[in-house]
């Protein structure tokens, strides 16, 4: 039976040593102040060109991280490999304007198509659009196309090309391509895009994968508009779910600007839209692929449920679980002994690259209310079962 409180599965991967020093990293994030300090301290290391390595590799990068290259990644594809996981190496280089780096995203995001080639211990490939052009051109491309200059459509036109050449390589590959869901105001033109590339690609099975970020109140309208559209056209759509990471910003902006706010009014308004998306996909299940991103444990045991209520195998081939290296293994591993598809994203990129990705981890588990409460929780109470047992 699934419970995602059986530690002994959860933490199966884990050893004694690996186990302490996840609990010390977790109880560390665990205040705010301490996170702010970080936060502030990486930042202007950043710009000092200060090292940090020495601090956050053994620690935030060690937990959140696969490496900082695909090949580094290996050994942590090989070890969730025995637990029946398979990864999603994401290159997590962010923030990037220069037209050099932009230009080095999109070569190593190939180069990451490449190699999860025939693998059958890579479940995806990923990428984010912004890290393939300046966000300036993608925010007014999105928001205000109208108002583009030449030099400045010239320069859209270069991104739409690398987006679609990324597409291009995954269906040649015969990999799955997620595309990540970021900021509103990129996210018009990504949904285009990716609409386009889902019809051109997906006809025979789902290759390229949209993002849908429930905590926007409109994200079941563009669902419906989406199966309509691959029912009226014949394609199978991939659907990747998420609520989303951008919340305070998402409002804060709207308040500036003066727009109504994207995000459902609050947080269980998002979990009924999020659950809503999920069993609108398994009701189509034939026209759809699905891939649940969440450490939610109600929305994974709703998608458990919705699986065995249809009859579906545990390893249908449609349908993927997904969490982050480093979170909520025992929601992965418990879903993975019971034979269910999971994927963990597995971030790599140089420490320095890498430092927003983490930062939002930490920012993510300092909540009392949130995720390191429960993984403190659980983490003690598996060193405490292990002690006893020895
Ligand atoms: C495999 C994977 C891939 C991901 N990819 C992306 C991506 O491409 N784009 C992206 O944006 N995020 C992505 N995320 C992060 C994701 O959007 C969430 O921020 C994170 O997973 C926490 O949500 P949850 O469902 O896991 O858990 P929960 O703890 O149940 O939910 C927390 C989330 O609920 C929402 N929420 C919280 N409070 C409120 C409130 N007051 N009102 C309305 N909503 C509220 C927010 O979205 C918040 O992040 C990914 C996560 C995973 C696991």
């Amino acid at each position: 039976m699934l419970d995602f409180n059986n530690l002994e599965v959860a933490f199966s991967s884990k050893s004694q040593g690996e186990l302490r020093n996840a609990y010390v990293l977790f109880k560390t994030i665990k205040s705010p102040g301490m996170v702010k300090f970080l936060k502030g301290a990486s930042n202007l290391a950043l710009k000092l060109n200060f090292p940090i390595g020495w601090a956050v590799k053994p620690t935030l990068y060690k937990q959140f991280v696969g490496g900082e290259t695909l090949e580094d990644c290996n050994k942590i594809i090989e070890h969730l490999k025995k637990f029946n996981v398979k990864a999603t190496l994401d290159f997590s280089a962010e923030g990037e304007q220069s037209a050099e780096g932009i230009k080095a995203t999109f070569e190593e995001t190939i180069r990451s198509i490449d190699f999860a080639k025939g693998n059958p211990n890579l479940a995806y490939a990923v990428f984010k659009p912004s890290t393939i052009t300046k966000d300036e051109i993608l925010a007014k491309a999105s928001e205000h196309p109208e108002q583009l200059t030449a030099e400045e459509k010239a320069q859209f036109e270069e991104y739409r090309e690398r987006f679609a050449a990324l597409c291009k390589r995954a269906y040649e590959n015969d990999v799955r391509l997620i595309v990540d869901a970021e900021d509103y105001c990129f996210q018009d033109a990504i949904d285009a895009q990716t609409d386009e590339m889902m019809r051109l690609y997906n006809k025979k099975r789902a290759i390229i994968f949209a993002t849908l970020q429930m905590y926007r109140h409109d994200r079941m309208p563009y669902l419906e508009k989406i199966y309509a559209d691959a029912k009226e056209k014949g394609y199978y759509p991939g659907i990747k779910f998420v609520r989303g990471a951008y919340m305070e910003e998402e409002r804060a902006r709207a308040t500036r600007l003066g727009y109504p706010d994207p995000i459902c009014k609050d947080k269980a308004a998002t979990d009924e839209n999020y659950n809503a998306g999920v069993r609108f996909v398994m009701d189509h299940i034939d026209t759809f692929e699905l891939f649940m991103g969440t450490h939610n444990e109600e929305s994974n045991y709703l998608l458990a449920k919705l699986i065995d209520e249809k009859g579906l195998e545990h390893n249908d081939q449609r349908i993927h679980f997904a969490q982050l290296l480093g979170m909520s293994d025992n929601i992965s591993f418990n879903l993975a002994h019971q034979g269910y598809n999971v994927t963990k994203y597995v971030p790599y990129a140089k420490v320095k690259d890498v430092i927003p990705y983490l930062i939002r981890r930490a920012e993510e588990n300092t909540s009392v209310a949130g995720q390191t409460g429960r993984e403190l929780n659980m983490l003690s109470q598996e060193l405490k079962r292990r002690k006893v047992q020895r």
